[in-house]
């Protein structure tokens, strides 16, 4: 078996098996991942010629799509959707699928960081409120000596601003792009708009910018160890609750179907 250590990773995982195996929770597809292997197969599609997208699922998302047939579709074609959020890493478990583990949009994030400094691909950081995404840049390239940083643009994920902001990103060289306008929206705008920007991958990352740039805090890491993190984000955000109450109906959906 041809087993390789992971890019700045310490798990071995095996890369003769290519694309990773899919599965679907409450109809959404989701590939059955730990760490190591997203990131082997992100390394792999940045060596492919073409655009790819990566999503970070979580029940948020699964919950979404379950009226949006639409984004259901995107992330059916997307070339990786990992397991973000424990809610899914669960349902995964339920069905017997053993070998995920969460693989959070931000981890991913900073390691593709780490991978894209050693093999010099520029990114770009797109999204957040004036002055994050700035403040992003400056702190990985703290992080990263050698990661290159295109650029980065405020901006809003809608028609209008979508060709300056594709030329702006084409105009960069990035072949690698992290979009943080929130979920539909970022991942939609990746769909739509990737290929005219010209970057290889592409990610939408949520609040990530918010975290690297410490505008807010992460949970700390004995809450994300105990799965508590969307706990941590209801107490410093109140507003959550609002899209955190799917939540309920996604383990009760879980529980009966999975
Ligand atoms: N955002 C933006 N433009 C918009 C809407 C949102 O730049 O029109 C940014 C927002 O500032 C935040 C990110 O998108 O940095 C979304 O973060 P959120 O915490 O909602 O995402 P989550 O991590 O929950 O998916």
């Amino acid at each position: 078996m041809d087993r390789i250590r992971a890019e700045s990773s310490q798990q071995l995982v095996d890369m003769s098996a290519g694309k990773p195996s899919s599965a679907a929770v409450l109809g959404v597809r989701v590939d059955c991942v730990i760490m190591g292997q997203a990131l082997n197969h992100c390394a792999q599609l940045l060596d492919t010629a073409g655009h790819h997208q990566v999503v970070t699922l979580n029940p948020e998302f699964v919950m979404h799509a379950q009226q949006d047939t639409q984004f259901r579709e995107l992330v059916r074609e997307a070339s990786l959707v990992v397991p973000d959020g424990s809610g899914i890493v669960w349902a995964l478990r339920r069905q017997g699928n053993a070998d995920v583990e969460r693989v959070t949009g931000i981890d991913l994030m900073l390691q593709l960081c780490a991978l894209a400094a050693r093999r010099q691909v520029a990114i770009f950081l797109l999204g957040a409120a004036p002055g994050v995404a700035a403040q992003t840049a400056a702190v990985l390239q703290q992080q990263y000596p050698k990661l290159i940083v295109a650029g980065t643009a405020v901006g809003a994920p809608d028609a209008v601003q979508a060709p300056a902001l594709c030329a702006q990103i084409r105009d960069s060289g990035a072949g690698l792009l992290f979009v943080a306008f929130g979920c539909p929206a970022q991942d939609f705008w990746i769909q739509q708009h990737q290929r005219e920007s010209g970057a290889c991958l592409a990610m939408g990352v949520g609040g990530s910018f918010d975290y690297i740039s410490g505008k807010v805090a992460r949970a700390p890491r004995r809450m994300q160890q105990m799965n508590l993190e969307w706990f941590y984000r209801l107490l410093r955000q109140p507003w959550r609750w609002r899209r955190q109450r799917v939540l309920i109906s996604y383990l009760w959906r879980v529980l009966r179907e999975h």
